[in-house]
């Protein structure tokens, strides 16, 4: 039999998910080297990573939470948990802090290679668990911390902006940028580099327009990408590899990919059915089945709320000013971090402002155990957006690494229930395209 040619969808379409697969393995790979060469290391967090600056270092970065959730993804989760509370820790505090701890109590032990020990850890105040996970390393190994001070948003819909004399007052964020340079200098006995900053802010600014325009491309019906599976692969890339050519390229070809897919009208579904907002953590032990459990009734994340705060600031295309990289990099730290805090505290009216544009019929919260900082609030989030619109909304609890408190009976049949009643509302089925 002849091999069937291969047509140019063959090459574009998954291209994003075989690469970033591949990209966050090579990534993980370069960690276990650096463990086995007991070579230098920094740990970071998502919300303001900081990965500009220990780049211009060559120190490669840790990210504990994606370490955390891979070892739920890969069904290790409950090991590690019950290692971390039999060692005291308390069932329920974050499930990402117990499982590194597990991780760190096994040497850097790891389903996906093997972790290096941190040199230093950079925070930020983004979320309160950062600063005590921070200190449980810094009684492991004595290194030194970085916590940087992001002053947030007084109320819902308060950021400010450049200009503004709240956000003038708050630009004391590059003082301590100053520090934690100078703490990279005296931990590695390197010199820092203006120029190296300047080309890493360069491949940030290009990998943050990209993924700008990625979601807007999911404006599209159908859906370009899946919010829930394929954007939590682009979140793995936008953070580890943030500031890369690598990560650039990578943006690239998403760009490219999802362009393509738009234009053919190339959707994540046979059938697209309902088009939904996801609010909270992704239910990692369950990752496939649970995402299963909306598709099977043709249900897609056109968006959500973890693509703006787990995005390493990416969402909002903050563009680095590369003649003024360092006041440009805290002026860029202070808005993104604060626009991530804000998408976990005051989600309400970004999702409203949501719904047209990306013609959506329904709002999936997903609150859990482990995340008290995501999940506290959004009881009333939801309040808030049933006075404002009429809108069906599902609210579900489980967890994004305790195993033991995910019922999958229980969350198929609230789903399945959310479901029937959409079907049942033609009025909705009916919002018709996307528009603003
Ligand atoms: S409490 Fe929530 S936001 Fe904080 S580290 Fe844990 S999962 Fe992340």
């Amino acid at each position: 039999m002849t091999p069937r040619q291969r047509s140019p969808a063959d090459d574009i379409v998954g291209r994003a998910n075989r690469d970033g697969a591949r990209l966050v393995r090579e990534w993980f790979a370069e960690l276990t080297q650096a463990a086995e060469s007991d070579a230098q290391a920094a740990y970071v967090f998502v919300m303001g990573s900081l990965n500009e600056i220990l780049k211009c270092f060559d120190l490669p970065v840790v990210f504990p939470e994606i370490n955390s959730l891979q070892t739920a993804v890969r069904q290790v989760a409950p090991e590690l948990l019950n290692e971390a509370e039999d060692y005291g820790y308390s069932p329920d505090i974050c499930g990402y802090v117990k499982a590194d701890v597990g991780v760190q109590l096994r040497g850097g032990e790891h389903p996906m290679g093997r972790i290096p020990k941190p040199s230093l850890a950079v925070l930020t105040n983004a979320c309160n668990t950062y600063i005590k996970w921070a200190e449980i390393w810094q009684r492991m190994y004595g290194i030194p911390v970085c916590t940087i001070d992001i002053p947030g948003t007084r109320a819902a819909g308060t950021q400010t902006w450049p200009g503004h004399p709240d956000f003038e007052n708050d630009r004391y964020v590059v003082e301590q940028l100053r520090e934690l340079i100078a703490t990279c200098e005296r931990v590695t006995g390197r010199k820092f580099d203006i120029d190296r900053l300047r080309e890493v802010l360069g491949h940030a600014n290009a990998m943050s327009r990209g993924w700008c325009q990625v979601l807007e491309l999911n404006r599209q019906r159908p859906a370009v990408f899946n919010a829930l599976t394929d954007g939590t692969i682009y979140l793995g890339v936008a953070n580890g590899l943030r500031g890369t050519p690598a990560g650039r390229e990578y943006f690239a070809d998403l760009v490219e990919e999802m362009t393509y897919k738009s234009e053919r009208r190339i959707g994540t579904l046979s059938e697209e059915r309902f088009r939904l907002i996801f609010v909270g953590v992704p239910c990692y032990p369950i990752f496939r089945r649970f995402n299963e459990f909306f598709t099977e009734w043709g249900g897609v994340f056109v968006h959500s709320t973890y693509l703006w705060f787990a995005s390493g600031g990416s969402n909002l295309g903050y563009q680095y000013d590369l003649d003024n990289p360092l006041a440009s990099l805290a002026e860029g730290l202070l808005i993104s971090v604060r626009d991530a805090m804000d998408s976990m505290f005051h989600q309400q009216q970004a999702i409203l402002s949501l719904i047209d544009p990306y013609a959506v019929n329904g709002v999936v919260y997903h609150p859990i155990k482990s995340c008290r900082t995501v999940s506290t609030g959004l009881a009333d989030g939801r309040k808030f957006l049933m006075a404002s619109r009429d809108i069906p909304t599902l609210f579900i609890e489980s967890d994004m690494m305790d195993k033991r408190v995910v019922s999958e009976a229980q969350l198929k049949n609230r789903i399945d229930a959310f479901f029937e009643g959409l079907s049942a509302r033609s009025d909705l089925l009916s919002i018709g395209e996307p528009r603003d």
